[in-house]
């Protein structure tokens, strides 16, 4: 008699790119980490991740903005792979990427990749992982990937991977302007010490203003409460960022922010409508190389697909 062995289909997760609605980097540590108080939004651009069953480990990456990622070990989706393999036994997989966050771009389109990969192999792997664990994991791959497995708004301390949940009312509505090429996030967390040296820095606390903005759903509310420690660092390695903050704003942005490490800056429309006005602005002005208009909050990683094989 011969056994028949149900091999489960290839899954695929969706996961948004995040943006920092407040962004506050406390002093340098001893490890060589900064202290943060963050506030993340995830918002509507995604990456699609399928992860498969397969002989050996591997990783591909497609689509428009895929230039760039390591299609090696280097890959985060991949390395979330296997150090989610080491710890619940996971068989050889392969994680094919769909990219739609810019890359390099501070929207953590990496550490998007991880959570999707993590959330994926659970459910191809049937472990059966609670958000807890997920986040466990998560935490041991990068700051920002817990808060992309859950995604929503949250706020983030110790080094953005301890998350507590934000009460935040309504949609946003935002335009990102990606720029030319990326910026290194250990190159702008070194130019903004660079640029504090010899001031004190406190420890970073999340400002209530910005929490109880949040609750009104109101973006005239939440504009003047956007705010990035690393924008000046980002401005400094890149002075053309500032010429695009100044034309978002000239064309009607409520407010504009360097997204996380930069160069993305996002910035915040009233509604849908200004969202398009913006876009078509920016684009037609030339100062940005392309535009990404998304709304937020959405959720994190998230099953959208399994093929029964
Ligand atoms: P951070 O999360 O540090 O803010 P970021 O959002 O600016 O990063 P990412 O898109 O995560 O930028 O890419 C940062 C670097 O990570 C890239 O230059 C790339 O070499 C590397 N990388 C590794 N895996 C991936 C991946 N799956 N997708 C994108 N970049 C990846």
């Amino acid at each position: 008699m011969t056994a028949s062995r149900l091999v489960p289909g290839p899954v695929t997760v969706r996961v948004p790119a995040k943006v920092n609605l407040e962004l506050l980097v406390g002093p340098l540590r001893d490890d060589g980490f900064h202290t943060l108080a963050t506030v993340y939004q995830a918002v509507g651009l995604y990456d699609d991740v399928t992860v498969a069953a397969a002989d050996t480990w591997g990783v591909s990456v497609s689509g428009a903005l895929a230039a760039g990622v390591p299609t090696d070990a280097d890959n985060l989706g991949l390395r979330a792979a296997r150090l989610l393999a080491d710890r619940y036994a996971g068989g050889p997989a392969h994680v094919g990427i769909r990219k739609g966050i810019p890359v390099a771009g501070g929207m953590a389109g990496g550490s998007a990749d991880a959570a999707a990969a993590l959330v994926g192999l659970d459910q191809l792997w049937d472990l059966g992982l609670d958000r807890d664990e997920l986040e466990e994991v998560a935490a041991e791959l990068g700051s920002d990937v817990p808060f992309l497995v859950s995604g929503g708004t949250a706020m983030g301390s110790g080094r953005g991977e301890r998350l507590a949940p934000v009460l935040a009312r309504g949609t946003y509505h935002w335009v990102f302007a990606l720029a030319e090429g990326g910026l290194s996030t250990p190159e702008v967390y070194a130019e903004c010490d660079r640029l504090r040296a010899g001031t004190v820095v406190p420890e970073p606390v999340a400002t209530p203003a910005l929490m109880a903005a949040l609750r009104t759903g109101d973006p005239h509310e939440l504009a003047p409460q956007l705010t990035n420690d690393l924008q000046p660092a980002a401005i400094s390695l890149r002075p053309e960022l500032g010429e695009t903050l100044d034309a978002g704003m000239e064309y009607g942005a409520l407010a504009g922010v360097v997204s996380g490490s930069g160069p993305t800056i996002a910035f915040l429309v009233e509604n849908n409508e200004a969202g398009i006005d913006l876009a078509v602005a920016l684009t037609a002005s030339g100062v940005v190389r392309d535009v990404r208009r998304a709304a937020g909050p959405v959720h994190g990683a998230h099953v959208i697909h399994q093929r029964a094989d």
